[in-house]
């Protein structure tokens, strides 16, 4: 919802630094949709989008793509290529080498059997697909809200969008960005004496990963609801919680799994979770005041050295603004620096350099590994293993440290983000 190529035209458009003094209008108090703590237009309410077809197409989230019509013949034949493939391989690991002919009964079998698969599911399947932006009001509706506000994905629901006044989030940019010289960060550091300490400047954040356990895999469109077969598939959600330094060191992760109990974590193969790695649990598979803590506590304090001060920069969300945990810091000489919601998706290193790689890394490790072993899935049991390899491929010193020159914590540069932080019109 970004949109970088933009951003430069947006900036001298807008002429941000003087939306301090000459901020655009808005008419957010008289809204039903008014957070009063703001003072403007904060919701994920979809009651303000007016437009029903919008308001139905923006409630499947920022990840729904509208469907794109399957090729039937090309997916058929690659998968019954696949299954030639796989008896080809099979053959090469029998101790005497039979030949390909042993099995065509098999194949046979099995391709009958995904011939009859397909034929279901193309008669339930509808194929015509509607797309409701070649329909006039709609995009109209999507222009005159993108003049009112800024749209970004909720912070802890992936799958949620946030309506922020467009007002209200420069004010807020030009503030954090320390267009008008000097950030809180900047102030810090200065005061701190930490400018030209990056072992001492720390970034936590974290990032969701779901998965479904699924019975039986079957050939679905991208964004295709009701196949049959994948009704039975449960899914699930793990949190991972990083920290790491300016000079690109990172701590041991923290992961937290969906659970009532300390049971919940059994099903995962925790020994093969990078070491040092803490777990634990929560109801939804998020981070609360009680994890944030004992995370502090047993991973930052533990792992943070002996010198002091540090600095801690988190996004505010991440600990609900925790007081226990900001006076837990005070007392051992550790700046706990929340980056107020919703405009702080790139001021964070984490969030910059580091998840995307992850998220690559980790989705390359799942189909090696579903390649290499195809009885296996991907699974509580298998995460931890596909974890560590992302873990290990993603957070690499280069990229952390990246990530904090892009922020412009380290080297500070106040005016590092200006360039890329902005919405999209
Ligand atoms: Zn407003």
């Amino acid at each position: 919802m970004l949109n970088r190529q933009k951003v430069e035209a947006y900036l001298e458009a807008f002429n941000l630094k003087d939306t301090k003094s000459k901020p655009p209008d808005c008419s957010c108090a008289s809204s039903q949709y008014n957070y009063s703590p703001a003072g403007h237009i904060i919701t994920g309410d979809l009651g303000i989008v007016t437009n029903e077809q919008l308001r139905e197409l923006l409630a499947k989230g920022p990840k729904y793509r509208i469907p794109q019509p399957i090729n039937w013949k090309k997916n058929f034949k690659l998968l019954m290529d696949a299954v030639e493939d796989y008896a080809r391989k099979w053959i090469k690991r029998e101790p005497d080498e039979p030949d390909l002919d042993t099995l065509s009964e098999w194949i046979k079998a099995i391709r009958s059997c995904i011939q009859r698969r397909i034929q279901k599911l193309r008669c339930n399947m509808s194929t015509r697909v509607s797309n409701p932006f070649k329909n006039p009001e709609v995009v109209d509706a999507l222009s005159s809200l993108h003049d009112k506000y800024v749209v970004v994905p909720a912070d802890k629901a992936s799958n949620n969008i946030v309506f922020i006044c467009k007002k209200h989030y420069l004010q807020c940019l030009t503030t954090e960005l320390g267009i008008d010289k000097t950030t809180d960060l900047g102030l810090i550091l200065t005061q701190k004496n930490l400018l030209e300490k990056p072992k001492m400047i720390w970034n936590m954040d974290e990032s969701g990963k779901s998965f479904e356990h699924n019975p039986v895999k079957v050939v679905a469109e991208k964004g295709a609801k009701n196949v049959p077969g994948r009704i039975s598939a449960i899914s699930t959600h793990v949190t991972i919680v990083a920290c790491v330094n300016a000079i690109g060191d990172k701590m041991s992760p923290l992961l937290v799994v969906k659970g009532k109990t300390e049971r919940s974590i059994f099903g995962f193969n925790t020994q093969e979770a990078p070491s040092g790695t803490m777990w634990d649990y929560q109801e939804s598979g998020w981070m609360d005041d009680r994890i944030g803590e004992r995370w502090f506590k047993e991973i930052f304090l533990k792992q943070c050295g002996n010198d002091r001060p540090h600095i801690l920069i988190l996004d505010r969300h991440s600990l609900h603004e925790s007081l226990a945990l900001i006076q837990e810091g005070i007392k051992e000489d550790v700046v706990v620096l929340s980056l107020p919601p919703h405009t702080t998706h790139y001021l964070q290193p984490l969030d910059r350099t580091v998840f995307g790689p992850f998220s690559k890394q980790y989705d390359r490790a799942c189909s090696e590994f579903l390649q290499q072993n195809i009885l296996h899935k991907e699974d509580k049991w298998t995460f931890p293993t596909l974890f560590h390899t992302a873990w290990n491929s993603a957070l690499t010193n280069e990229n952390i440290k990246s990530g904090f020159r892009a922020c412009g914590i380290y080297p500070f540069n106040p005016l590092a983000n200006s360039r890329v932080c902005l919405p999209s019109k």
